[in-house]
């Protein structure tokens, strides 16, 4: 599974699950951005949809890019697989709906992320199953209360917002004894501090958003556990019931060199110019009819070079005296700026333009 299994925390965390002789000697990982995967041939195709072969088919159930985080921080935390997901709360709650049904019970401790609370309080609730709240610090709670009923026990530690500690050793022991999986979120501790698996958990959940993402600037999730386990959250609790899949640009720990690679090049995208000519919007009309290359379109930042006449199109929405007061002139143009050769592109437009200047001096 990891490249470098024996190795210490901070060798792992950046080294394990990625190989540069597999990806043509890159030492920053690349980014998959494919929604979906080619096929050898159609029997091949039908034996990786049966999990009878390895190999990617499509994005929501998994892409090699989130691949990699998700093995990377099974390296991290003990765990045999991951899933990551589009949000903390997409974890958790593709994890509540791969496991449970109706009838079935779970204890969570007293104290939760607020929309943990509320998922699980005013919205599993809702559909049959018992939330039953202990509190968790003291482990003699638990034993009290659990029955063949309880399908999970959950719990933050340290929890959120107000620090307190759960056993995770002692809280696992007595739910296995009665058949029930240990969830637990660790995105205050991260594996840094805490590796709940090591300890007896089955499923570990993190917030990426905090932590793990590091930055502030995503926001992700993760669930940990068995390979078993995991195979069920992702091809039901993520795959059918949320969908809360992760994109490749999210992968977003600290250590992930790509993660400052994709804010660093995302504000190059700049394609959109707006301009407007002295002859205000009949100029601009006259010079639009005039382009070949340039397609005259709504939308923006597709391969072709589209350009618009907003007062008329994508802000007429706005009255006239609103586009006064908003800066929106009657005679601007907005051109996005496609992937044509540029001086193609600035032909068309000088050709349009020089016409437009001779046109008004003739008049
Ligand atoms: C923020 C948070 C969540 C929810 O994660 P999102 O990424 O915001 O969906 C869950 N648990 C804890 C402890 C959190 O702090």
């Amino acid at each position: 599974m990891s490249s470098f299994p024996l190795s210490g925390f901070a060798t792992r965390a950046i080294h394990a699950g990625y190989d540069a002789k597999a990806n043509d000697g890159a030492l920053v990982p690349p980014l998959h951005l494919s929604s979906t995967f080619v096929f050898e041939t159609a029997e091949a195709g039908a034996e990786i949809f049966a999990g009878e072969r390895e190999g990617y088919f499509y994005s929501r159930i998994a892409n090699p890019t989130v691949d990699l985080l998700e093995r990377r921080m099974a390296a991290l935390e003990g765990a045999e697989a991951a899933v990551a997901t589009a949000s903390g709360m997409g974890a958790i709650s593709a994890v509540f709906w791969s496991f449970l049904k109706p009838g079935d019970e779970i204890i969570v401790d007293q104290t939760l992320y607020g929309c943990t609370f509320a998922f699980m309080r005013h919205g599993l609730a809702r559909f049959g199953v018992r939330v039953t709240h202990v509190d968790l610090t003291d482990p003699a709670n638990l034993e009290a209360c659990i029955s063949d009923a309880t399908k999970i026990v959950y719990f933050e530690t340290p929890a959120n917002p107000n620090m307190r500690l759960v056993d995770i050793a002692a809280v696992s022991a007595i739910a296995r004894d009665h058949g029930a999986r240990t969830v637990v979120d660790n995105t205050y501790a991260t594996p840094v501090l805490t590796q709940p698996i090591t300890l007896g958990a089955d499923i570990v959940v993190h917030s990426a958003t905090k932590y793990l993402g590091g930055h502030g600037d995503l926001v992700g999730g993760i669930a940990l556990g068995t390979s078993a386990d995991m195979q069920q959250v992702r091809l039901v609790g993520v795959k059918d019931m949320t969908g809360a899949v992760m994109a490749p640009f999210n992968p977003g720990l600290a250590c992930f060199a790509q993660h400052d690679l994709a804010r660093r090049q995302m504000p190059g995208f700049g394609g959109m110019i707006a301009f407007e000519l002295k002859g205000g919007y009949a100029a601009g009309v006259a010079m639009m009819n005039r382009l070949t290359l340039v397609q005259r379109a709504v939308s923006l930042g597709d391969a072709e070079s589209l350009i618009q006449h907003p007062a008329s199109m994508t802000h007429s929405t706005y009255t006239a005296e609103e586009r006064r007061a908003h800066g929106i002139a009657d005679g601007l143009v907005r051109l996005s700026v496609g992937l044509e050769e540029a001086d193609e592109i600035a032909a068309d437009l000088t050709q349009a333009l020089d016409a437009e200047v001779s046109a008004s001096v003739d008049a």
